[in-house]
């Protein structure tokens, strides 16, 4: 009996899944500084997951062409084909004003997503309105690759929901500046306790490391997590389910349409930004 019911809730929810249209994500993973060599897993673990889901395809491009509200020949979409951008990028990709105007837009504007992965903040240093989309920008890993003391700071939100009060993770997690609790809402941070802050690349005198983080950007949401460095990372579970449920957030239709305190749920805490 209990086999039938889930089975009929199966093939409820996968008919529910086929009348809604897949989301359009486009994923990049252009590099001009660092590489990283999980960055290939990274972008074909976002296509499975949203295949496997049915949540959205994926357009993997290793440059920011599409990036533009030009007609693009040859079958070639632009930025208003996408619900949403995931850069997994490094360095000061070579966009033009009207590229960086396209994107802009789209997610202060337009209420497109914006998803960033482990080094996104370690992108364009060189234009400050990215770093205050995204959040902040990469500032040392003071503690290189090791096993991060985790504390979930929210379990309230989709993407954090699934992860216990505290864990540890071997992965690489970075130090922000031009970062501010204040303008985002912290999901997950280390545990200032558990780190050795004596360490001299050590910079943030609040101690504040946030790990993931979800914010507004005009009608666009945002949603970070430094988590990715390692190839196995992409691996876990726990850090698939991040991410799917981080970009299903962020690409969300109608939220724009919504009064910014409806979004509370996902999003900044309206009553300190509202
Ligand atoms: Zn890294």
């Amino acid at each position: 009996m209990l086999r039938r019911v889930i089975a009929a809730i199966a093939i409820v929810a996968s008919a529910a899944l086929a009348q809604v249209p897949r989301k359009k994500l486009l994923a990049i993973g252009e590099v001009k500084g660092w590489q990283h060599d999980s960055v290939s897993h990274a972008l074909a673990t976002i296509e499975r997951l949203g295949k496997e889901s049915g949540l959205w395809d994926t357009y993997i491009r290793t440059d920011t062409e599409l990036i533009t509200r030009r007609k693009l020949e040859r079958n070639a979409r632009n930025i208003d084909f996408f619900d949403a951008i995931l850069f997994y990028t490094t360095g000061e990709l070579p966009m033009n004003d009207e590229q960086k105007t396209a994107l802009m837009t789209a997610i202060r504007d337009q209420g497109k997503g914006f998803i960033g992965v482990h080094s996104a903040t370690d992108t364009f240093y060189d234009w400050p309105e990215f770093g205050e989309m995204i959040g902040g920008y990469f500032d040392q890993h003071p503690w290189n690759t090791f096993n991060a003391p985790v504390i979930v700071e929210e379990q309230s939100h989709p993407a954090t929901r699934h992860f216990p009060k505290d864990f540890v993770i071997l992965d690489e997690i970075y130090q922000f500046k031009n970062w501010s609790r204040d303008k985002v809402r912290v999901l997950m941070r280390l545990d200032e306790s558990k780190l050795d802050l004596n360490n001299k690349r050590v910079k943030r005198a609040d101690h504040d490391f946030a790990v993931t983080w979800v914010k507004n950007y005009g009608k666009g949401r945002v949603f970070y997590s430094s988590l990715g460095h390692r190839d196995e990372v992409w691996d876990r579970p726990d850090v698939q389910k991040m991410y799917l449920e981080g970009a299903r957030s962020a690409a969300e239709p109608g939220a724009q349409k919504r009064p910014i305190c409806a979004q509370a749920e996902w999003f900044v805490n309206c009553s300190r930004h509202a």
